[in-house]
Order: C-alpha cells, then structure tokens, then sequence
C-alpha cells in the first residue's frame, strides 16, 4: 500500500483517483512541487455534506489541472487553456481511474459490481 498522500491546500487524504500530483507527474515527468512525498492536492473539488445537509466545498482541488477533464469547466481567464495538453492530460486521469479500480479489486475480490 502506497503511503497516505495529503492534500496541501485542506489537509484531507487523497485518493489515487483525484490525486493532482500523480496525474501530473504522469503528463510532466516533472514534480510540479506537488509530487513531493506524501504532500500533493487534490484534483476535482471535495464537496461534502454540512450539518444542515448542505453541501460544502472542502477543497477546491486543482483547477489549472482539472478545467482538461471532460465535464469540467474551464476557470479562464484565470488560467490559461492548452489543447495540446487536453488528450495527455485525459489520458492520465484514465490511468489514475484504472489505478483505483485495480486496488478496489485487489481489497474486495468478491465485491460485486452495482
Ligand atoms: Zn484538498
């Protein structure tokens, strides 16, 4: 198992699936300041539940990163678009959702797909 990797910015553990560090070390090859030991961000913003049943952003997440994923909203002009780096970036995300599934298998062999 792989060391337990925290967030920067809300201090909260990050999943493979929404590590920005990993993702994009895998487009880079570079640290980005993020790849650094167990310190990285997430990618997607964490939204949870507040007490009234509100949902709370947790964490913003990674936007510079995140606005290349499908879905995404871009957060220009704030932060400038290369499609060049749209199809690596997408790609590596798909890897890190591979990653996850992988180690969900690996934990539960008998689960069950829903
Ligand atoms: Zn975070």
């Amino acid at each position: 198992m792989a060391s337990r990797r925290i967030c920067f910015q809300c201090h909260g553990a990050v999943p493979i699936e929404n590590d920005a560090g990993e993702l994009r070390y895998k487009v880079f090859g570079d640290p980005n300041g993020l790849q650094c030991g167990s310190r990285t961000s997430h990618l997607l913003p964490v939204v949870i539940k507040g007490k009234n049943g509100a949902e709370v952003v947790a964490c913003k997440g990674f936007p510079y990163t995140a606005q290349y994923l499908e879905g995404q909203p871009r957060d220009g002009p704030a932060y400038l678009y290369f499609g060049f780096l749209e199809v690596r970036i997408r790609n590596a995300y798909q890897q890190l959702q591979d990653i996850a599934k992988k180690n969900v298998d690996k934990n539960n062999p008998s689960s069950e797909k829903s």
